[in-house]
Parts: C-alpha cells; structure tokens; sequence
C-alpha cells in the first residue's frame, strides 16, 4: 500500500449541492464528506435517490457543489476555470458506465483511440496507447470488431481500455455491471480490482450489488445526500 499523504488523495468536505429553488427544493448532497487514498478501491452505495449519482458527477468535475470544499490531488477544484477543470478530467480521470457509451459502427480500436484525439496525440501514439490498453483488458484480438459484434462484457472491456488510454489515476465507475449477468459481471469486477492492484489505479464505484461491492476496499453508504456509514469492505479488513 503508499503511505499516506500529508494532504489525502482525494476530500469531499461538508459537499452539498442543492436542485432548485424554495419549495422545490432538494438537497441531492448534504453535508458529504470523506476522503480517498491514492490507490484505494472504494463503492458507493445506496438507495436510489440517495444521491450517488450527483456524488460521482461533483466526484468527476462535471458537476459542481452548492457548498462545501472538494480537494483532489491538493487543488480546490472550485478554484479551477471550466477549461482547467476539462484538462483535469482529460487527464487524471476515467469515466466508465453502466450502458458502456461506445460509438456504434467504431472499432474497439477507434473507440479507445477516440478520446487521446482530444489529448492532441499524434496517430501513431494513438495507436500504440490503444493497442496497449486493449491488451490490458485482454481483447486485443477483438481490437478490429465494431461493438455489435461484441458481447456485454466485452463492449465493457472495451470502456475500460478507453478509460486506461487516457492513462489516468482515477476510475470513476457508474454501476459497470448493472447490465451484465453474473459470469460477466465477475469478471469485469476481477478487472476492476487487477487493474487497481497491479496499475496502482485509485477507483471509485457506484453499485447495485453488494457482491459486488466485495471487490472493494470500502463502502460508503448514502442515505438521503449524506453517508450513512463508511466501513472497510470484508476484503478490505483482510
Ligand atoms: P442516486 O444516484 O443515488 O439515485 P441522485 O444523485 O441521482 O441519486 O439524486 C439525488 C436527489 O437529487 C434525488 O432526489 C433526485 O431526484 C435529485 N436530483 C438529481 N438530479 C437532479 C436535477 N438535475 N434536478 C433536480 N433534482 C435532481
């Protein structure tokens, strides 16, 4: 495991972010705080509603709070203009979701190579970072296939080898099994937890699953836009 840092990794402090005005009111986030260690594996879970979603969007800068401090990587995020937020995203961060948001009749290639156009590398690079993070997730003979030609778990490899592309420290993953059976889901979560052994990735899930939660270090339960516990997973407890 490193050893702590001075300043965490990542720190939601007192977060809140109120929708709407008056009595139409709600307060998704209220009063959320915790903090993630670089390399930690950690869930969200909750009841729907709970606030797990406007969490992972604060979490993945596309959202921003009402109130409260959240620090990543010792930088105030709200100090941040749009396009500096942008570029923090682009390249600390990698999204992953439910659906696999792959673009239809785009190889598994293009698809992860996709994304690294905006970083502004040249198609050669491209090509090698793709190829390499296709390997990662190990559907590099898939790489020519267009995502009808793949099942769930693959088109959801194929999501992670885009996120990896990217080279980021963090995964931020919204239910990356809620579409997929149990033999698939395990697998992907079996991705999930190498990656974050091996590569030292910090990652963060939201989930439906409490065997799925499993793979995690720790959980974090929302209830109403506050947590309601934070506990080390039995993995995490090893
Ligand atoms: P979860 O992901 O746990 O299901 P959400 O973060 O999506 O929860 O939602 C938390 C609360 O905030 C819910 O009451 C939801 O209806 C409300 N909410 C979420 N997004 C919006 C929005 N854009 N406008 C108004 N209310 C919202």
């Amino acid at each position: 495991m490193p050893n702590d840092t001075p300043s965490p990794f990542i720190a939601l402090r007192d977060i809140t972010r109120v929708y709407g005005k008056g009595e139409a009111e709600v307060h998704a986030l209220d009063g959320v705080s915790f903090e993630v260690k670089r390399g930690e594996f950690i869930t969200i879970m909750g009841p729907s509603g709970s606030g797990k979603s406007t969490a992972m969007n604060v979490l993945g800068c596309l959202d921003s709070p009402t109130s409260g401090q959240y620090m990543f990587n010792g930088i105030e995020v709200a100090r941040l203009d749009r396009d500096q937020r942008a570029l923090l995203r682009r390249h600390y961060l990698g999204f992953i979701f439910q659906g696999y948001n792959l673009l239809p009749r785009t190889t598994a290639l293009q698809n992860v190579e996709l994304p690294l156009i905006y970083k502004g590398l040249g198609r050669a690079e491209r090509e090698a970072r793709a190829i390499s993070a296709l390997e990662k997730v190990g559907l590099t003979q898939r790489a020519d296939h267009d995502p009808s030609e793949l099942s769930g778990g693959q088109q959801q490899r194929v999501a992670i080898a885009r996120a990896l592309a990217g080279d980021p420290q963090v995964i931020l993953a919204d239910e990356p099994t809620g579409n997929l059976d149990t033999m698939r889901s395990v697998e992907i979560m079996e991705l999930l937890q190498r990656l974050n052994r091996d590569e030292g990735l910090t990652i963060i899930m939201v989930t439906h699953e409490e065997d799925m939660a499993e793979y995690a270090d720790r959980l974090i339960w929302m209830v109403d836009g506050k947590v309601e516990y934070d506990r080390k997973t039995t993995k995490g407890a090893a």
